[in-house]
């Protein structure tokens, strides 16, 4: 079952120029800053509410948050909903018909168990699947 929001990604080229805005515009604290190097991402978080933002900072020209910014620019990249059995959810989508872009859970930031859903069979919307198995 999906509970929530759990983040909204956001491409950005430099978290060194986006976090300002988030922190003195917005008046948010980021209150972690972590690279995950199998994505090629740098990504930094802030809570609001229950739900997070989450920036995406391509750390490769070969990353695909490089590759999106190249192609669409900074914004809006992905949606994240928490669910509270990812394999089940997923077991769910792909037999409603959703292309899966990783068929099991693997880490994501945070030690969340994430996956994502192809933008193509989700309206146009990148979806990550996420569990925290820690809580
Ligand atoms: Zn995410």
């Amino acid at each position: 079952m999906i509970t929530h929001i759990e983040h909204i990604g956001i491409a950005v080229k430099s978290l060194e120029t986006a976090i300002p805005y988030y922190e003195k515009v917005l008046g948010l604290k980021c209150y972690n800053i972590e690279e995950v190097a199998d994505q090629k991402v740098k990504t930094a978080f802030f809570m609001v509410g229950q739900t997070k933002i989450e920036l995406l900072e391509s750390t490769s020209p070969e990353g695909t948050i490089a590759k999106y910014i190249e192609k669409k620019g900074e914004g809006v990249h992905h949606l994240a909903f928490a669910t509270d059995n990812i394999e089940a959810e997923l077991a769910h989508v792909e037999a409603e018909g959703v292309q899966l872009i990783d068929k099991t859970p693997r880490k994501g930031a945070e030690g969340l168990d994430i996956a994502f859903l192809h933008p193509k069979s989700t309206l146009g919307v990148l979806t990550e699947l996420c569990q925290d198995k820690n809580k």
